[in-house]
């Protein structure tokens, strides 16, 4: 399987992308080479794919349902009654929905954290694209909850769903005030023996800061790590209720940071200290998080409110630089999940998009990244290409009436049932 992408324009040149077998073979002028596929590249860049490093895809069917409250009056009240009511099938739907929504705006990667995982596990097999997929682990203080969930994990994990290789399984402990210090121990030593990376809600709110000091008498991340959970496998999202002191344990650590700006500033959880985490050289990628506290998973919107909120959080427009933002939510996802992927370079994976310069956003282009960053949305992709297999092209997905529609009906049939 090869694509030829003729003429597209990249670092200031035009040049030919060769793709064989999902890497990047040959990049240079004028190439003499025959491919599968020929692509015009003409009025086109080419830049890497999107990382979305924390969502929670199937969230599609809640988008726009609760809007305008409280973490925890959001949660117990709306999203929880609604997400107990889903089945596999609806979860399989919403994934599919999230993919084509990820595809059309030039993502090829998430990082998600959800139930009925077999079923997110099929819908991104069959939509292209690649995720590390977690299994939401709650077991609210309760043994035998804990112990039904780490039956169900060993089950799992011993003998996992046959996929994709673009399909990794991770394990999703949901947050310290909803998982017991017995079962995240449980994760914690489960994740060393079997090699596996760790995703999870910390301090992303003032209360859950506030109540973690009067339960445990230390803040979320002193506890993490009083207990041997924090390492370079664990992908911690939000992470505001954090002082220096507290970064500098989590750099120690080597820990990695999913930012989900939106998300963050519609719950009005806080804000998250973008310049002191990269200054300090920790990996930060960008995420959406779910379609109920964004409403979208478009990282080109993502982008601009990242950038635009480090700058609010340091009250200095020189925070939150595009070509820093740019990398959170390319190379640095990739990197965080270990896919030697987010450059246009020979050998790499070939997980990229083309960009339309002619798209109004785009013109004119002084500057690629800063357009990317502020002026675009996911409109501006023509072409998302994973693993090196074109899943969109000309802003077409093959299959996408049929996803809307299901989509459509299945959330009247949750409706229904609620
Ligand atoms: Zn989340």
């Amino acid at each position: 399987m090869s694509i030829l992408i003729k003429e597209v324009f990249l670092n200031k040149e035009i040049v030919d992308v060769y793709i064989e077998n999902g890497v990047f073979k040959k990049i240079g002028k004028s190439l003499n080479v025959e491919a599968d596929q020929v692509i015009s590249g003409k009025d086109r860049a080419i830049i890497p794919s999107f990382f979305n490093v924390h969502t929670h895809a199937a969230m599609t069917l809640l988008r726009g349902y609760a809007d305008d409250m409280d973490l925890h009056t959001w949660l117990n009240n709306h999203i929880w009654p609604f997400e107990r009511k889903l089945t596999p099938d609806d979860v399989y739907i919403g994934t599919k929905l999230a993919c084509l929504e990820m595809i059309k705006t030039g993502t090829t990667f998430f990082c998600d954290m959800y139930w009925h995982v077999e079923a997110i596990a099929q819908a991104v097999d069959e939509m292209g694209i690649r995720a590390a997929i977690s299994s939401a682990y709650v077991d609210f203080e309760d043994p035998k909850k804990g112990e039904y969930f780490q039956k169900k994990n060993r089950e799992f994990f011993y003998s996992p769903p046959k996929v994709s290789s673009r399909v990794m399984f991770i394990m999703g402990p949901h947050a310290i005030y909803t998982v017991s210090k017995a079962s995240l121990e449980w994760i914690r030593d489960f994740a060393q023996d079997m090699g596996l990376f760790v995703n999870i809600h910390v301090a992303e709110t003032k209360k859950e800061m506030e109540d973690c000091k009067k339960i445990r008498g230390t803040t979320p991340v002193k506890y993490l790590d009083d207990i041997g959970f924090l390492n370079e496998r664990c992908i911690l999202a939000h992470v505001i209720w954090v002082d220096e002191e507290e970064i500098e344990i989590l750099k120690n650590r080597n820990v990695k940071i999913a930012h989900v700006p939106t998300s963050n500033m519609k719950l009005a959880s806080g804000s998250f200290k973008f310049d002191e985490f990269i200054n300090k050289g920790l990996i930060v990628g960008i995420g959406t998080d779910g379609c109920a506290s964004n409403n979208n998973l478009d990282m080109l919107e993502e982008m601009k409110i990242a950038a635009l909120r480090a700058k609010m959080a340091s009250n200095s427009p020189t925070s939150g630089k595009s070509d820093d933002i740019f990398r959170c939510a390319t190379k640095n996802g990739a990197t965080i999940f270990g896919i030697d992927a987010g450059e246009i370079k020979e050998g790499k994976v070939a997980d990229c998009v083309l960009i339309d310069l002619n798209h109004p956003q785009m013109v004119p282009c002084h500057n690629l990244i800063s357009n990317l960053v502020y002026a675009a949305n996911g409109d501006v992709v023509t072409t998302t290409i994973c693993n090196g297999k074109i899943l969109m092209h000309n802003r077409y997905v093959e299959g996408e009436e049929e996803i809307i529609k299901t989509a459509k009906k299945q959330v009247k049939s949750i409706l229904d049932r609620l």
